[in-house]
């Protein structure tokens, strides 16, 4: 009876020196230790070395390196998979611009057929103002690519895939400011349908595709061109495809990119109004660059 007296009331030695708390057991030769809040003066003491015991793995939270580390790494992968999307989208993008810019090429080469080895006609004003861009003159008549709507058939083709109702209205495909459909194509007057392709400047004219077999007709540049008598298009001499480079079509049928890096190293792509000589200077830079 005085055993049982003593584990329930009275701390054995250890728990008066501040250690844990010996307990008698039903074995007095076993030392039993546990974390005791019977005994009042070593509660602290053995509360603090009970949580200094580690516990499992799976029951410890993490510490602020390793929080740290994990989301540097995180931060690591997701960029690096942000770069990878873009690259990919752009690549997607100038793939997509070639096809439809190869789609006008056909259109272009039956048109030659056609019409005796001729180019669609040029329509164009006094320079330094040209509308290489309009596919419907001001008085109604088809003009530039306008020329090819009933051999392409599909008025996507005559759109890259970059000019947006957000960012270029004018020029993308059936915008407010650029509305398409059949009728504004083919016959009622509209004087807003442009192209996102520019065509190369010329004598204003008849051109020949069989002087053009090597050289740039088309491109989707949007820099080289006025968009109206007065009005520049904004942004003014710059290129498409997040000013990575451009599409170009050239007479023999032929798609090829360039690097917006190789224009501006000979003629620097500036905000400016794009002359007459401006211009035909951009085509001919356009043909010659790889
Ligand atoms: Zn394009």
């Amino acid at each position: 009876m005085q055993s049982i007296w003593r584990v329930a009331s009275t701390p054995s030695r250890e728990c008066m020196t501040g250690q844990e708390t010996q307990f008698e057991s039903a074995s007095p030769s076993r030392r039993d230790y546990r974390c005791d809040i019977n005994c009042a003066r070593t509660t602290f003491d053995v509360a603090r070395r009970c949580a200094r015991r580690p516990l499992p793995v799976d029951l410890r939270g993490f510490t602020l390196i390793e929080v740290l580390v994990t989301v540097l790494i995180i931060s690591i992968i997701v960029t690096a998979a942000l770069v990878v999307l873009s690259s990919a989208r752009h690549t997607a993008n100038q793939t997509a611009c070639a096809a439809r810019l190869r789609h006008v090429g056909i259109g272009v080469t039956s048109y030659a057929i056609d019409h005796y080895g001729s180019l669609p006609k040029q329509y164009r004003k006094s320079p330094p103002a040209f509308d290489s861009f309009w596919m419907r003159s001001p008085d109604g008549d088809l003009v530039n690519l306008g020329l090819i709507t009933s051999y392409v058939g599909v008025p996507q083709a005559f759109y890259c895939v970059t000019q947006t109702a957000a960012t270029s209205p004018r020029i993308a495909y059936n915008t407010a400011q650029n509305p398409w459909n059949v009728k504004n194509a083919l016959s009622a007057f509209t004087p807003a349908l442009n192209s996102s392709f520019t065509v190369r400047p010329g004598n204003g004219a008849r051109w020949s595709v069989n002087n053009h077999n090597n050289k740039v007709i088309y491109t989707d540049f949007i820099g080289v061109r006025h968009f109206s008598d007065s009005a520049r298009f904004p942004g003014g001499l710059q290129a498409p495809h997040a000013l990575k480079g451009a599409n170009r079509l050239v007479g023999d049928g032929s798609v090829q990119w360039v690097e917006s890096e190789q224009v501006h190293k000979v003629h620097p792509i500036l905000n400016v109004v794009a002359t007459d000589k401006l211009v035909k200077d951009y085509y001919k830079l356009l043909d010659v660059l790889p």
